[in-house]
C-alpha cells in the first residue's frame, strides 16, 4: 500500500500509531458485543501476513475465515476493484452490468452445463442460503431436513437450518419443519426424507463444526435420496467452496449434482459478496418480484470474484491447494505429539483434532507466538491458510506447534 492510501485509512478511523488499547476502549463503548473483546486491533495486510495497531506481524493461516484465500492486497484483485469502482461502482437492480453477467456465467459454469443454472447474488453466505431457503418453499412443500452440527447462518431463516441450541434457543420461534439428522449418516437421512421433503440441506465438510468429513459417498447417497421423493438437493459451499479445499466446488468434484448450491467466504477475497445458484428445475422456483437486494450483483463484488477465480485458475491454486494440504497433514502427523490425535479436512480447510479440550487455549498461544489460527470446537484447531503460503511458512507453524500445545498448560 502507498503511503498516501495509509494515510487516508488512517485519518478516517483513527487506528494507528494510537496503538491496540485505544481502539478496544473505543470498540467496548460503540459496537455490540456479539463478537466478545476482541483479541487484536489489525491495521495492515499484505500476502499472508496482518500487522496490528502495535506493530506486531501475524502469520494468518485462517484468511479471515475463509474468504482472503489469495492473501492481503492482492495486486490483481487490487487492480479490478479500483479500476472497476472507477468506472462504475453501483447501480440498482433494475439495471444490469457486464461484470455481473459474466460472473454469473463463471459460476454457472462450476456446476451445470451453459443454460441449465442461474444465480441471485448476495453480499455473505447468510444471505444466499435466505435465498436458497426461500428457493425450496417454491415447491409447494416446507419441511427441511439438516443436519446435527451443521451451520448455515445467523439470520432468522439460516438460523433455522443451524443445529448449534446455543445459537437458535434464544432467538425462538424459528421458521419451522426442520427436522435435525446426524451427519454423514445416509441411512438416517433416508428415515426422514419422505414426499413431503422441500429440501435436504447439506455441507460437504462441517466446517464450524470443527472440519467434519462425512463418508466419501455420502452426497451421492442423500442425491440419491432426494431423487427418490422429489426433494431438492441444496448444497452449502459457503466455506468449502472456490478453491478452497483444492477444487471449485466439492460436490461437483464428487460427481454430485445439486440443486441448489450457496458460495461466498472466498469469492470476493474479502470483498463481501455471496451467490445463491440454482439448477435445473430449482432455477424456476423465484419468479420477478418475489427476492431481492440492493447490493447483490454490484459490479465492484462481481468484478472481485471474477478477479479471484482468474487468479486461481492463472496461478494453479487448485492444485497447490491440494498439495499444500497434504503436506500439512504429512508433517503434523510426523510430528508424533502425544496430544494431536489426527488432521482432518480437504485441501488448505484442516482441524487438527486434540486428546483435550485446550484448542482455544492453544490458538491463544499461537496468537502470542504470531499466528493467527482458531478453535471451533474445544478439541479442534482450525487452519484455513492463504492459498498462496509457502512450503516453508506452513513448516514454520509446524514447527512451532508442539511448543504452542505444551506451553497451553501454563496459562
Ligand atoms: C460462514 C458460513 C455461512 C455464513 O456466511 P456469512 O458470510 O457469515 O453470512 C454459511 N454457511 C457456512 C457453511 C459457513 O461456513
Amino acid at each position: 500500500m502507498t503511503a498516501a492510501a495509509m494515510a487516508i485509512t488512517h485519518q478516517l478511523a483513527g487506528a494507528t500509531p494510537v496503538g491496540s488499547a485505544a481502539v478496544l476502549q473505543r470498540y467496548r463503548r460503540s459496537v455490540l458485543p456479539t463478537f466478545g473483546v476482541p483479541k487484536r486491533v489489525f491495521v495492515r495486510g499484505e500476502g499472508v501476513h496482518v500487522w496490528d495497531a502495535d506493530g506486531d506481524k501475524y502469520l494468518d493461516l485462517l484468511s479471515g475465515l475463509a474468504v482472503t484465500a489469495l492473501g492481503h492486497a492482492h495486486p490483481t484483485i487490487l487492480a479490478a476493484i479500483t479500476s472497476q469502482i472507477a468506472t462504475l461502482g453501483h447501480v440498482s437492480n433494475f439495471f444490469a452490468t457486464p461484470a455481473q453477467v459474466a460472473l454469473a456465467e463463471r459460476l454457472t459454469a462450476m456446476v451445470a452445463a451453459p443454460g441449465e443454472a442461474k444465480v441471485f447474488f448476495t453480499s455473505s453466505g447468510t444471505e444466499a442460503n435466505e435465498a436458497a431457503f426461500k428457493i425450496t418453499r417454491g415447491t409447494g412443500r416446507t419441511k427441511i431436513i439438516s443436519t446435527e452440527g451443521a451451520f448455515h447462518g445467523r439470520s432468522l431463516g439460516a438460523l433455522a437450518i443451524t443445529h448449534n441450541p446455543k445459537y437458535r434457543d434464544p432467538f425462538a420461534p424459528l421458521p419451522g419443519d426442520v427436522v435435525f439428522v446426524p451427519y454423514g449418516d445416509p441411512a438416517a437421512l433416508a428415515a426422514v426424507v419422505d414426499d413431503q421433503t422441500a429440501a435436504v440441506v447439506l455441507e460437504p465438510i462441517q466446517g464450524e463444526n470443527g472440519v467434519v468429513v462425512p463418508p466419501a459417498d455420502y452426497l451421492a447417497r442423500a442425491r440419491a435420496i432426494c431423487d427418490a421423493h422429489g426433494a431438492l438437493l441444496w448444497i452449502d459451499e459457503v466455506q468449502t467452496g472456490m478453491g478452497r479445499t483444492g477444487s471449485w466446488l466439492v460436490h461437483v468434484d464428487a460427481g454430485v449434482r445439486a440443486d441448489i448450491v450457496t458460495v461466498a467466504k472466498g469469492l470476493g477475497n474479502g470483498f463481501p459478496i455471496g451467490a445463491c445458484l440454482a439448477l435445473d428445475g430449482a432455477a424456476g422456483l423465484l419468479g420477478p418480484g418475489s427476492h431481492g437486494s440492493t447490493f447483490g450483483g454490484n459490479p465492484v463484488a462481481a468484478i472481485a470474484g471474477l478477479a479471484v477465480i482468474a487468479v486461481i485458475e492463472r496461478d494453479g491454486l487448485l492444485q497447490r491447494a491440494k498439495e499444500l494440504g497434504e503436506l500439512l497433514v504429512a508433517e503434523i502427523t510426523a510430528l508424533n505429539h502425544p496430544m494431536i490425535t489426527g488432521v482432518r479436512g480437504r485441501g488448505l480447510l484442516r482441524g487438527i483434532t486434540l486428546a483435550q479440550p485446550i484448542a482455544a487455549r492453544v490458538a491463544d498461544a499461537a496468537l502470542d507466538a504470531g499466528f493467527i489460527v482458531n478453535a471451533p470446537r474445544p478439541d479442534v484447531l482450525r487452519l484455513a491458510p492463504p492459498l498462496i503460503v509457502t512450503t516453508d511458512q506452513l513448516r514454520g507453524f509446524v514447527a512451532a506447534l508442539p511448543a504452542l500445545i505444551d506451553d497451553r498448560g501454563h496459562r
